[in-house]
């Protein structure tokens, strides 16, 4: 293996341990503390086990945490109702409704009525938008953490090729953005790209987040390109990631693992943009 190995968990205890110095100046400048409210409707495990790990996050770091759970046949009225209160709470800066919700209630419906200022997951049409103009706002938390890690590797994305395959909402379009704002010159592939490994030969950062395991092959990397990895594909063995770690190692100048890679930076990206959220209150 010649690739240097992205440790996303040393990046991501190292932006956790900023966020919570900046929380401790904000609440000495302002009288205040940046607070986040997290929204669970139903019983999911997983989500269940998600909302928990953002809270303990957030009490790591001095964020207040308000954690509301709504029963599985909460309605429409009850889960928006909900959400115009803490839009209305001075004491909430940030707002995360956890997907996917019960499937009578539209997640679309419920995110966007979140306040763009208290958007830390960047989900909705407001900050997709000022994100998409060149704006100022809050951006989806995996991205983020994405551009934070090739930054940490000393990579810039300036005049580079970048190909991100995976056009989500969540993850490959704001993913796209940025490294367009960043000046790189971006392709998004998808399910319907032809000959995906030509063109991610083509990449200087190669980024998967498609949820196939191992979808990219060792030959589809360009000597001394940067590979993400944002694919968390759980399997008997374990997690694993969208790219062939072994084989793409081999040839990268630089990769990130899965886990340890991506997947630390979420949550220190969300606690990032809530102290953001309570900044721009402020
Ligand atoms: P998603 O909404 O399911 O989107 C998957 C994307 O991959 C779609 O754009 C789809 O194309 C594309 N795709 C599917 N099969 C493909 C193929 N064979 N070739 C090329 N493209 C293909 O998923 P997501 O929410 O973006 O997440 C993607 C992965 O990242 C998942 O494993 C997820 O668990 C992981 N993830 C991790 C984190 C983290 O914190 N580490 C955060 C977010 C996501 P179409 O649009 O054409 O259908």
């Amino acid at each position: 293996m010649s690739a240097k190995i992205i440790d996303g968990k040393a990046v991501a205890a190292r932006v956790r341990a900023q966020v919570a110095q900046d929380v401790a100046a904000f609440s000495a400048e302002t009288g205040r503390t940046p607070g986040l409210a997290t929204v669970l409707v139903g019983e999911d495990p997983a989500s269940a086990v998600y909302v928990a790990g953002k809270q303990k996050a957030c009490a790591e770091v001095g964020i207040q945490g308000f954690d509301h759970r709504l029963a599985a046949d909460a309605s429409r009225e009850t889960v928006l109702a909900l959400i115009d209160e803490l839009n209305a709470d001075a004491s909430v800066s940030g707002i995360l409704c956890q997907l996917p919700l019960p499937a009578h209630l539209d997640g679309v419906e419920v995110t966007n009525r979140i306040d763009s200022g208290k958007d830390v997951d960047g989900l909705t049409i407001a900050s997709a938008g000022r994100l998409a103009l060149g704006m100022p706002g809050l951006v989806p938390c995996t991205p983020v953490g994405v551009m934070l890690l090739l930054a940490e590797a000393g990579v810039q994305p300036e005049g580079k090729e970048a190909v991100v395959i995976g056009r989500s909402n969540l993850f490959g379009k704001p993913m796209g953005q940025l490294l367009l704002a960043a000046n790189a010159t971006v392709t998004t592939c998808h399910s319907r790209t032809h000959d995906l490994g030509a063109v991610s030969r083509r990449a200087d950062i190669l980024i998967a987040a498609v949820g196939v395991p191992h979808l990219v092959k060792g030959d589809w990397v360009k000597p001394g390109a940067t590979v993400i990895d944002v694919g968390m594909n759980r399997l008997e063995r374990g997690l694993t990631g969208d790219v062939d770690f072994a084989a793409a190692a081999e040839v990268a100048a630089a990769i990130t693992p899965v886990p340890g890679g991506v997947g630390p930076m979420t949550i220190a990206c969300l606690l990032r943009n809530t102290l953001t959220a309570a900044r721009m209150s402020a």
